[in-house]
Formats: structure tokens, sequence, C-alpha cells
């Protein structure tokens, strides 16, 4: 069993080093090196992330590692080949699952590539496609980029959490080496107990749309019920960390999106602000309600009394109303 496993680190080792190589080094890559170049991807990044590239034809991998003595089967468990029936007779054909796509190689912790992320260099559908589940790799247990970044989390005792692989290169580009992200899926708690063996704080830095919104809100909770102090970055609608980095630069992300990130509290109040306009009385005071119920699940009274005095000069409601609410709402749990 553990020399099976050893044959698909083999072959997922030497697919990310083909890859490699075909990106830097040779005309088949020139396309994508121009993309990745056009997206602000340094030379020395595309080594550091051993970015590569998957040519877009259906059995360029597939010659390359049959050459190399691996057989199809070994190669459909590793993630890196597909199979189909293509013929009436039944006869069964393999092609690479990668084509045509920029190339990600994902580790794990110890640095070993278990598995890839692609995407296509235009527009088209899926635009990443990630491997399978393999022996290897699940999905819900990795974070990329953790084995790069771990050094840098534990000496900052915090993580930036990211949607993207773009958005962790172009933020390590910008100097913030901390940055891992989720693999397009959600938060799991065994990703939030990874972070949390590495640092106290985690700042989540998603996309800044509707979508990575909510994912935000539910990797808050995640995070929070594994004792991480959490912080949430905002960033103009629409745009996403890498957007933003291309747009404002460097220094913005760092000082206005990385360090005036809202605390846990802050982010569920101006969530639910959102979605009320405060302009109508009657929904005024329902936001009231609803913000006392987030400060009544608080844990320590300091965070309470904080924000509640906050509240009561933002509404001009006395604080004793509010804590009267504050008590009801505790009750009710
Ligand atoms: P880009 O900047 O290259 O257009 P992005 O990283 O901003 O891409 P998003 O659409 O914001 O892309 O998705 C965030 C992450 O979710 C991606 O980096 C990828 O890991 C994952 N993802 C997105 N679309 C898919 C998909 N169709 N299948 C699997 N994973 C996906
Ligand atoms: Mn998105
Ligand atoms: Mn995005
Ligand atoms: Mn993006």
């Amino acid at each position: 069993e553990e020399k099976r496993r050893q044959r698909l680190r083999e072959a997922v080792e030497l697919a990310a080093r083909l890859f490699h190589h075909l990106l830097m080094n040779t005309e088949h890559g020139e396309e994508a090196r121009d993309y990745l170049t056009r997206r602000g991807i340094q030379r020395s990044t595309m080594e550091e992330f051993q970015l590569g590239y998957a040519p877009d034809s259906y059995r360029f991998l597939l010659s390359f590692l049959k050459r190399r003595g691996f057989q199809e089967e070994e190669l459909i468990n590793a993630g890196l080949i597909a199979q189909r029936d293509t013929s009436a007779n039944g006869v069964l054909s393999y092609y690479d699952r990668f084509r045509g796509r920029v190339m990600f190689p994902i580790h794990d912790s110890q640095g070993r590539v278990i598995a890839f992320g692609g995407r296509l260099l235009g527009e088209g559908r899926p635009k990443y496609l990630n491997s399978p589940e393999t022996p290897l790799f699940h999905k819900g247990k990795f974070l990329f980029n953790l084995h790069r970044a771990r050094k840098s989390i534990r000496k900052q005792n915090q993580a930036v959490l990211f949607e993207g692989y773009m958005d962790v290169i172009a933020a390590w580009q910008a100097g913030v080496t901390h940055g891992v992200a989720t693999l397009g899926t959600a938060l799991t708690d065994s990703q939030a107990q990874v972070i949390r063996r590495n640092a106290e704080t985690a700042i989540i830095c998603y996309d800044s749309d509707t979508a990575g919104q909510q994912a935000a809100d539910r990797g808050l909770d995640v995070l929070k019920n594994r004792e991480c102090i959490v912080k949430v970055a905002q960033m103009p609608h629409g745009m996403d960390p890498d957007d933003y980095i291309g747009r404002f630069g460097s220094q913005a992300f760092i000082d206005k999106v990385l360090a005036q990130a809202l605390p846990f509290t802050a982010f569920k109040l101006e969530t639910l602000k959102k979605n009320v306009d405060l302009k109508d009385e009657d929904e005024r005071m329902q936001y009231l309600t609803q913000a006392v119920e987030v400060v009544a699940q608080l844990p320590r009274a300091i965070e309470r009394d904080h924000y509640l005095r906050r509240l009561s000069e933002e509404f001009g409601i006395s604080l004793d109303a509010l804590k009267q609410e504050q008590r009801k709402a505790a009750s009710k749990k």
C-alpha cells in the first residue's frame, strides 16, 4: 500500500516538473508565460510556486508518463488521467485531465506535490479544474501554500486566508508571505485547526462579492469555534485581493486592507447593517435588536460592554435600555 502511494507521488512529482519546464523554457509554454506576465506574475514567482503549463493535447502527459513506466490505472488514481468510453464496442480511451491550462501545484504540509489546480488561459468553463480526491489529496484537509507560509505564519502569529491561487500568489509578491487558501471550497474544521495550531489570529480576505462574503461569514464561525481571533478584510465591492493589489498596489493592500480588517463583532454588525435601511425607524429598531443579540453572545463581559456603549452612542439609546435587551437575548438562548 505504501509502495502504491509512493508510485503516485512519483507520477505527480514528475508531472509537476514537466509542466514547470514547459512553462519556463519551451515554446509550448509561451502563451501561458505571456498570460501570467500580463497578470503581473514575475518569473521568480513562477519559479517559487513551481507554476506550470499543461499543453492543449489529449495525450501529452499520458505518453510522457507511460514512457516512464507508469500504468494508466496508476495515473487515473493520481488524478492526472481520465477515462472514457468512446466507441460502440466499449473500448476505453485515456486522456490528460489537464489540457491548455496554467498549472498550480498543490503541496502537502511537507512540501511534496500531491495535486494540481489548472486555469484556462482565456474564458471558458470550467475556469479552474482541480485534481479529484485521490489517496494523496483530500480537499478538506489541505491549505494551499501552507508549507511555504508556515514559518511566516508562526513568526507573525497570524495567517491570512484567501479564496484563490492567484490571491495567494499576488499577496506573496506584495510581501504578504503568510497567506494560504482553501481550494475553492468552504473552510472546514480541520483546516481551522491547522491554522490555529500555527497562529492565534486569522484574517479572512475573501472576494468582495456575495459568494465571498457569505463564505467569510461561515469561515468566521468555524475559526471562532477553534478559538482563533478572527478578522475580516474589506475591499471595494466586486474586487478580490489579486484585483486590489493590481489596481492599488502592495502598500495599500497591507495598510488599508489587512491592517484595517474588521474584528469579528464589528464585521457581524456591518453585515447586519447591510440588510436594513437605517433611515427607516422600524428597521433601525430591528437592527438594534439583532445587534444586541450578536453582542449578547460574546463570551467576554468587557467586549459586551464595549459594543453596547458604541451602539448606545451611535443610536442615542440609553445604555440601560440596551442592557435590558441584552439580558432578554441572553436568557432566550
Ligand atoms: P482568476 O483571478 O484567475 O480569474 P479567481 O481565483 O479570482 O480566478 P474565483 O472565481 O474567485 O477565481 O475562485 C476562487 C477559487 O475557487 C479559485 O482560485 C479556485 O481555487 C476555485 N475555483 C473557482 N472556480 C472553480 C471551478 N470551476 N472548479 C473548481 N474550483 C474553482
Ligand atoms: Mn470569487
Ligand atoms: Mn476571485
Ligand atoms: Mn481573481
